[in-house]
């Protein structure tokens, strides 16, 4: 279902609870929202109003992937740059790293399973973003 954008930053701003599969549901509802807007590169769970710690993320081969309970391990060469978020007006400056290792959880065949790969550029930087939306952090 398509759902509204939350620009509350106290909403935005607390942190979210671990998601387990009982949460595809969310998936769908952030998969079809993001559909229903333009250049969408990643939406978090807490920008539909669910504090829960998914998201969705733009592949590389432009595809929409969900993400559970991503959390950065390792990071490097961080490069200062400026993000949009379509729950924040206008460009804001951050720093991401152009390579992170991520631990996090994908669904297969109706389970979490746990995975931890290193991510490169704008992979990177989306799933960089949505982390710091899982934790209530608003750029
Ligand atoms: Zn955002």
């Amino acid at each position: 279902m398509v759902k509204d954008i939350v620009k509350d930053v106290e909403v935005l701003s607390k942190p979210c609870e671990k998601a387990t599969i009982d949460d595809m549901p969310i998936v769908q509802d952030l998969l079809d929202t993001a559909g229903s807007m333009e250049e969408v590169a990643g939406l978090a769970a807490n920008q539909i109003g669910e504090a829960k710690c998914v998201a969705i993320y733009l592949t590389d081969d432009d595809q929409m992937k969900p993400i559970f309970n991503p959390k950065l391990v390792k990071a490097l060469y961080p490069v200062k740059m400026e993000e949009e978020c379509f729950s924040v007006d206008g460009a804001h400056k951050v720093t991401r790293f152009e390579c992170a290792t991520i631990a996090y959880e994908e669904p297969v065949d109706g389970k979490l399973v746990a995975r931890k790969r290193e991510f490169h550029g704008r992979e990177s930087q989306i799933i960089q973003h949505v982390i710091d939306h899982c934790k209530g952090k608003v750029i």
